[in-house]
């Protein structure tokens, strides 16, 4: 299990700041989690003022 980021991202960047393992890039278009390396804290989720990242 990891989270995972969907569209209603905006590129903030405030998740990948948060995140203890170094698990979310910059993508394309939205920033992206690397499902390997996600520990599953949910950080992500609570920093994102979009609530782009949920539980996949
Ligand atoms: Fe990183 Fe935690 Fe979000 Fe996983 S749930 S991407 S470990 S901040
Ligand atoms: Fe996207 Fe939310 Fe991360 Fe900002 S905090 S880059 S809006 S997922």
């Amino acid at each position: 299990m990891s989270f995972v980021i969907n569209d209603a991202c905006i590129s903030c960047g405030a998740c990948a700041t948060e995140c203890p393992v170094n698990a979310i890039e910059q993508g394309d278009s939205i920033y992206v989690i690397d499902a390997n390396t996600c520990i599953d804290c949910g950080n992500c989720a609570s920093v994102c003022p979009v609530g782009a990242p949920t539980e996949g």
